[in-house]
């Protein structure tokens, strides 16, 4: 990347160069003026930027696969389905997309404005930031920029510093493709990451942990501006005897060893009944040994904890638990043995925050009553697992809980459902993104009208002037009262009666001011 050592000031402990204020203020100034020059709005130039997108991700695909394997030990099929693909996906649809996104939507007509132009425009917000995760560092860091380019924006990208090798990846072959004042990328920690957000930006979207999100949210509010908060928590699953559990286990134990665990929307702890459990067991335990066999930390499909402090912090959840399933660690390469916990306490240190790693707590329950009374106590999840046959189970989840998504019989796959809006709720997140709802997240809904000027509409608005008096105040009465959509099939005619109106009056009053002058 151009610039890439600017503003040094000391290394630091990822190995990125310091990234100092006069770093994130330039970058900021300078994609402020790419702004203001207008070329993000032509469709021409977005669309352009996001084949280059598109083409990044196709040209350095090897050496996006080994960063990712070198930040996560991530199996390169792993990576090239969620990583690359998906993005690619994504960054196709918009561009497919972007003539029909971009037209303005029209407002239905009602009495009141029938004869006015009523319609909403998507306007970008201008500079906007984007901090990426490290769990899927190419995804999580892309996406939204997709949806930021294709709305016009300019994007400041900030990849997470957890996962080096892809954050270098990014910094130094993206510029390669796209236009690096308009969509800068960003390098650095948490000192730098606090340097950037001091300054004003016109859209947030920020992917990490809750607390993280709420010192987001406080610098934010300092200019007002407006943000996506994509967070995490714990996913809970509810199992009942209605279920398939062998399929249950087998798509459990799939959502909670991808990506060694760590996903936002992996299940996180598991309520069922101790008849339920027994045989949850059974079943998960055949499912792990069908992924993996028989070692799995030899298996090349099974990837590892980010770092040494996640690791611990791991390990340390598990101290005190009853293990029924793996347990094995090895802090050498961060290895952490798929692991199943049972007799799991509420109160219990594993049950206070969520896991993010391969292990999976049991907590059990009587009833899918108590289940949700269990969640409701909580804060809202990401998403909330049931895995049951029954219509009154699914229905009461539905109805009576509050999460990000609700998955029916599955785990994860909601996030890659085309049309579904992805985000959480309360504690999870504020807003949602993927597909054209990553458009829209990074547009401001502007409200357009326009009037017509001639002299029947004056007739018509002229109940609105004063002086008021009772004949008025009765005719916005009713016209409030009968204001509903008018069907545009109708308003043709409506124009051609007034029109109609108006010429009779016209020769009605020409009649009379000629005769007045013969006589
Ligand atoms: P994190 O919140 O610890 O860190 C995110 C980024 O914030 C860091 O890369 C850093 O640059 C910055 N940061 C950290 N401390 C900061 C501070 N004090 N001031 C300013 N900036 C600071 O999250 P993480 O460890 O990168 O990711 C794990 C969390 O993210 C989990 O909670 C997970 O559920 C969540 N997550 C959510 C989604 C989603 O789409 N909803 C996706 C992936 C991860």
């Amino acid at each position: 990347m151009d610039g890439l050592n600017l503003d040094v000031t000391q290394g630091d402990s990822f190995g990125f160069e310091k990234y100092s204020m006069c770093k994130a203020l330039n970058m900021v100034q300078s994609a402020r003026r790419a702004f203001a020059s207008n070329k993000t709005r032509s469709t021409k130039f977005r669309k352009t930027q996001l084949k280059e997108l598109v083409k990044f991700l196709e040209k350095e695909e090897k050496a996006l696969c080994t960063a990712v394997y070198d930040d996560l030990k991530k199996p390169k099929a792993e990576t090239i389905l969620h990583e690359i693909l998906t993005v690619i996906k994504e960054a196709r649809e918009a561009v497919n997309s972007l003539q029909s996104w971009v037209k303005p939507t029209t407002v239905k007509s009602t009495i009141v404005n029938s004869l006015d132009t009523v319609k909403i425009l998507d306007e970008p917000y201008g500079v906007t930031l984007v901090i990426g995760a490290w769990n899927f560092p190419v995804h999580l860091t892309l996406l939204p920029v997709i949806g930021a380019i294709a709305a016009g924006n300019c994007v400041v990208i900030k990849p997470s510093e957890h996962a080096p090798a892809t954050a270098r990846a990014i910094a130094s072959l993206l510029p390669k493709y796209i236009d690096s004042e308009c969509y800068p990328v960003y390098l650095g920690g948490v000192e730098e990451t606090s340097e950037l957000l001091k300054q004003k930006f016109d859209y947030i979207f920020f992917t990490g942990s809750p607390s993280i999100g709420k010192l987001v949210h406080q610098a934010a509010s300092q200019n007002l501006t407006p943000v996506t908060l994509e967070l995490g928590g714990k996913s809970p699953v509810y199992i009942d005897n209605t279920a398939n559990l062998k399929l249950a286990a087998k798509r459990i134990m799939w959502g909670k060893t991808q990506n060694c665990g760590q996903i936002c929307v992996a299940p996180d702890y598991v309520l069922c009944s101790k008849e339920v459990q027994d045989k949850f067991l059974k079943y998960a335990q055949a499912a792990l040994h069908q992924f993996y066999g028989d070692n799995v930390r030899e298996n090349g499909d099974f990837g590892r904890i980010i770092n040494q402090h996640h690791f611990h912090r791991l390990t340390g959840l598990l101290r005190d638990q009853k293990v029924a399933i793996g347990g094995p660690s090895d802090p050498k390469d961060h290895f952490v043995h798929p692991t199943i916990v049972t007799d799991v306490h509420p109160d219990d240190a594993i049950m206070q925050e969520e896991i993010f790693g391969p292990i999976l707590p049991i907590v059990t329950v009587e009833s899918y009553e108590e289940a949700i009374n269990f969640i409701n106590q909580r804060e809202k999840p990401l998403a909330l697992y049931v895995f049951t046959g029954c219509k009154k189970v699914k229905k009461a989840f539905l109805r009576e809980t509050s999460s990000g998504a609700v998955l029916i019989n599955d785990v994860l796959m909601h996030s890659v459902a085309d049309g579904l809006p992805f985000g959480g709720v309360g504690n999870s997140g504020i807003g949602a993104y993927h597909g054209k709802h990553t458009f829209d997240t990074f547009s401001h809904k502007k409200a357009v009208m326009e009037r017509g000027t001639s002299m029947l509409i004056d007739k018509i608005d002229s109940i609105r002037y004063p002086p008021y008096n009772n004949t008025k105040t009765k005719l916005l009465k009713t016209v409030f009262r009968i204001n509903r959509t008018l069907p545009v099939k109708y308003v043709p005619h409506l124009i051609m009666f007034s029109l109609g109106v108006a010429v009779t009056c016209g020769a009605y009053y020409l009649n009379k001011y000629i005769q007045n002058e013969v006589d």
